[in-house]
């Protein structure tokens, strides 16, 4: 017998019909003679709507308050679950964030969990019951509901999982694993049979949205093997696992695109020792990750400095941007969201030169502009113009070879 953590994300939960399969699935793993902690997302599209709904009354709405907001979607799709598992007899308790212990950090809505109390999660199991996570949530030291970032459940899965020390932690979604490339966007996207935790970790951070990154890192740290698979099909999906156990090797595993970068621009700074450090510290503070960031050094002795953060950043990032602009005697701060980074990400990288230039030819021959380009051992990423996403993620693609071939 094992212990099985099944996560379902908000398209699996999406209908009273969806919840019903998912709860036919739990049942048969559990008929197998496995223990099952369930680990769900909000009804699709619930997330986004009580967004909505918070902003509506408010411009800028307490970071708390949006936290007890979005954290019921979660609640709503749990109780759900539990109520179908046990109209079929298979005996069955939902779980809050805070009912199972799951301790985070005070950063609302990007908190990141601590501990976990395995006795909680193990007295229900040991019951005889399935447990039923409600997914994304957390509490703080103070008793204040937290969540953990868009796609948090994922996170809130690999988390159980390491520290109940389950056997498998699978992630049912509603493709059939991790592709070469986002399906929805390219039909040539191969679905890879294994993947390795370090180029995953790239491949999300990047803008594949199939795992959150903060699980990736976490199932790394704990040596947890995902599987990445279908909710609605009995496929073999997608193992990411260590890198040495990773069969097949090759130059570029995957390609991505993030439309939700935003580049800010601050220009005429005076470029002395110290500028570049003024502008990110308080960024920092606020929490803000910068990705690329170029610095445009002229002759006068001033310097133009262009970064990109995420979307939900754009706007804090410009005020704090310009606040800082002002006291230096710099000009005003400029926004630009019509851009993409679009990422190649493999381990082969490594030890393959030219991979990057090949990438600015491909790019050049359809003639897509380049605007930043950031670099690692396992990623080359150029920013874009967003008019110029999806092509430039098929150019790649195939320019690499790394898809099924089309019409096969
Ligand atoms: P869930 O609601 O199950 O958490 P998500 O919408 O968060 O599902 O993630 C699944 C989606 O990720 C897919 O529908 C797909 O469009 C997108 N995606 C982006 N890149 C990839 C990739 N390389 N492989 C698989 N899916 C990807
Ligand atoms: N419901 C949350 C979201 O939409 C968390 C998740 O789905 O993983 O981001
Ligand atoms: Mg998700």
């Amino acid at each position: 017998m094992s212990l099985i953590v099944q996560k379902y994300g908000g398209t699996s939960v999406g209908s009273t019909e969806r919840i019903r399969r998912v709860a036919e699935r739990i049942a048969r793993t559990r008929g197998e003679g496995h223990d099952v902690i369930a680990v769900v997302s909000a009804m699709s599209g619930e997330t986004d709507r009580l967004l909505e709904l918070g902003r509506e009354l408010s411009k800028r709405p307490t970071e708390r308050e949006m936290d007890v907001l979005v954290a019921s979607g979660e609640q709503v799709s749990a109780a759900l679950l539990a109520i179908a598992l046990n109209d079929r007899g298979v005996q069955t308790r939902s779980m809050l964030g805070h009912q199972a212990e799951i301790r985070t950090d005070a950063v609302h809505t990007k908190a990141r969990i601590r501990t976990i109390s395995k006795e909680r999660l193990q007295a229900v199991l040991d019951s005889g019951s399935v447990v039923v996570v409600a997914g994304f949530q957390g509490v703080d030291d103070e008793g204040n509901i937290t969540t953990l970032g868009r796609g948090g459940s994922d996170t809130s899965a690999v988390a159980i999982a390491a520290a109940i020390g389950a056997d498998m932690c699978e992630i049912y979604t509603d493709v059939e694993g991790v592709y070469t490339t986002d399906p929805n966007i390219c039909s040539t996207a191969r679905k890879m049979r294994q993947i390795s935790f370090e180029e995953m970790l790239e491949l999300s951070s990047l803008g594949a949205k199939v795992l959150q990154i903060r699980a990736v890192e976490l199932a790394m740290k704990h040596r947890m093997p995902i599987h990445v698979r279908s909710s609605f099909s009995d496929a073999e999906g997608t193992i990411v696992t260590a890198e040495e156990n990773v069969l097949e090797s090759v130059v570029v595993a995957g390609v991505t695109a993030d439309k939700k970068a935003v580049k800010v621009t601050v220009r005429d700074l005076p470029d002395y020792p110290g500028v570049v450090a003024q502008v990110f510290e308080p960024l920092a503070e606020a929490n803000i990750s910068v990705d690329m960031i170029i610095q445009n050094v002229s002759d006068q002795g001033e310097t133009d400095l262009t970064f990109t953060v995420s979307q939900e950043d754009a706007a804090r990032a410009q005020e704090l941007a310009r606040e800082l602009s002002k006291t230096l005697g710099g000009k005003d701060v400029i926004l630009d969201d019509h851009v993409a980074k679009v990422s190649i990400v493999g381990l082969g990288m490594r030890n393959h030169a030219g991979i990057a230039a090949r990438m600015f030819r491909l790019l050049a021959d359809e003639g897509v502009n380049i605007e930043a380009i950031s670099t690692s051992e396992i990623k080359t990423s150029v920013l874009v113009h967003s008019k110029y996403t999806e092509l430039a993620v098929r150019v790649l693609h195939d320019g690499f070879g790394i898809g099924d071939t089309p019409g096969a």
